[in-house]
């Protein structure tokens, strides 16, 4: 199957580790130049590293903070740079505190919304000149399974990633005249070192075992299993690659089947 992602420019934001990394190292096996971008210095030379080892393929890694309106115009301008231009924009941050609607302040708020939902805008305002000009522009942003089914204590990721599908489907309305496409990834249970840490941190709350905590999990989930970043990868890099010609303003779940909603 050729993706058609041969010496395309990509860059893929909070891609040190998890998600991010799984894509951005999916990308330059499959022939891509690849900016990778991320808060830690020393975190993201070491992802640029072992994608160049496995895939031969040199990577340009940019530390950012996607809270920084001024991290990301520069980014963006290294990725336009390193790639000859920029075809494919992959939105990624690392996720809102969890938190009930009655614990969190305005401060909580306002730090979520410029993370997960004015990045999603700043970097594609900063993007889209260079994605107008390529022949193959594509947007992925990569939210949650909760814009479809919301989850439980997390009034945060709820609200925020909401915003982020409505935008992406506005997006896909008003870059179509540019032929850029627009769409989403809602991860389910997908196993990074995130959500293993979330796992280990819920058992040491709770007192229950490990072991126990992953399997009330995996009863959601009919598959039966967590995710790998991989497959997730899969997902993002078909919609985010000139092979995905009519798909547009689509939210896909990459969840195992754990959402319920049609
Ligand atoms: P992760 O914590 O393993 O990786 C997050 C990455 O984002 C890291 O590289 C980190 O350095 C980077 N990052 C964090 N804050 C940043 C910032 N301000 N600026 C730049 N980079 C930043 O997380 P993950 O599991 O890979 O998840 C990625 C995203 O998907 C998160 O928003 C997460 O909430 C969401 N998500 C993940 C799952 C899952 O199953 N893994 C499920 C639902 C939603």
């Amino acid at each position: 199957m050729d993706y058609g992602l041969d010496q395309k420019s990509v860059l893929v934001t909070a891609a040190s580790r998890g998600l991010g990394f799984a894509c951005a190292k999916m990308y330059a096996s499959l022939g891509a130049k690849v900016t990778i971008a991320s808060r830690s210095e020393q975190a993201l030379d070491e992802a640029a590293q072992a994608i160049e080892d496995e895939t031969g393929k040199r990577i340009n890694a940019v530390r950012m903070d996607v809270n920084r309106p001024d991290d990301i115009a520069r980014v963006v301008a290294a990725a336009e740079e390193f790639g000859n231009g920029l075809d494919i924009l992959i939105c990624n941050a690392g996720g809102p505190p969890k938190g009930s609607f009655m614990q969190l302040e305005d401060s909580t708020w306002y730090q979520a919304f410029e993370q997960n939902l004015m990045s999603v805008v700043r970097l594609t305002r900063a993007a889209v000149q260079h994605l107008q000009r390529s022949t193959c522009g594509r947007i992925v942003n990569i939210t949650s399974s909760s814009i479809k089914q919301p989850i439980s204590g997390l009034v945060l990721s709820n609200t925020m990633r909401a915003g982020v599908w409505g935008l992406t489907k506005t997006l896909s309305e008003e870059l179509a005249p540019y032929g850029i496409l627009v769409n989403t990834v809602g991860p389910g249970r997908i196993l990074t070192d995130r959500v293993r840490e979330v796992d280990e941190a819920t058992a040491a709350r709770t007192g229950m075992a490990l072991s126990e905590v992953q399997q009330r999990e995996l009863e959601r989930i009919p598959l039966g299993r967590y995710g790998t970043p991989e497959e997730f990868a899969k997902a993002v890099v078909f919609l985010g690659s000139p092979f995905n010609t009519y798909i547009t303003g689509t939210a896909l779940m990459v969840d195992g089947g754990m959402v319920k909603a049609l």
